[in-house]
């Protein structure tokens, strides 16, 4: 099932997700969706709050599924280390058509669930960090804007503004 993705200025993108406490099959089936949700919107991470679901949970594939092993879950997900710096252009599903560039860690490291319950621990560099990132700020309630120059934020938040009035957002 695809479900519609929810746009910057809903209070579920802002507020931070709950624990996920229950590895069962319904976690299971949330995932398939997030995974469908994901690859049907061309996106590369996918977070709970962006289908509505205030919870701990995303889905990540850096390889926009050609690689059926670049597929992760990441159920409460921590960032544990981070090092060096990259600034790329960034985006996100829940800001269609704005990109800007975001300075992110070069290198990160997770820890969190997978769909089993297991714990594991997982390093990233280049996109997959900043993957790691973008996402575990999105259970956090915070969007890649927040780490933009007030300037530039306020700038996109303006055009969403004319956007909301004109009923195109
Ligand atoms: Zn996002």
């Amino acid at each position: 099932m695809i479900y519609p993705i929810v746009k910057y200025g809903q209070e579920v993108l802002e507020k931070p997700g709950a624990p996920v406490t229950k590895f069962d099959g319904n976690l299971e089936k949330l995932v398939a969706d997030m995974f469908e949700t994901m690859y049907a919107a061309n996106g590369v991470g996918l977070a709970a709050p962006q289908i509505g679901l205030s919870l701990k949970l995303c889905v990540i594939d850096v390889s926009c599924g050609k690689d059926p092993n670049s597929r992760l879950v990441l159920a409460n997900p921590v960032i544990v280390a981070a090092e060096g710096e990259q600034a790329e252009e960034e985006g996100c599903l829940s800001l269609p058509d704005f990109r800007a560039k975001t300075t992110r860690p070069l290198h990160a490291t997770v820890r969190a669930q997978a769909l089993s319950g297991t714990e594991f621990t997982l390093s990233g560099e280049g996109l997959l960090a900043r993957a790691f990132c973008h996402e575990a700020d999105h259970l956090g309630g915070k969007l890649f804007i927040s780490h933009l120059s007030r300037l530039k934020r306020d700038s996109i938040k303006r055009q969403i503004r004319k956007m909301v009035k004109a009923g195109e957002w």
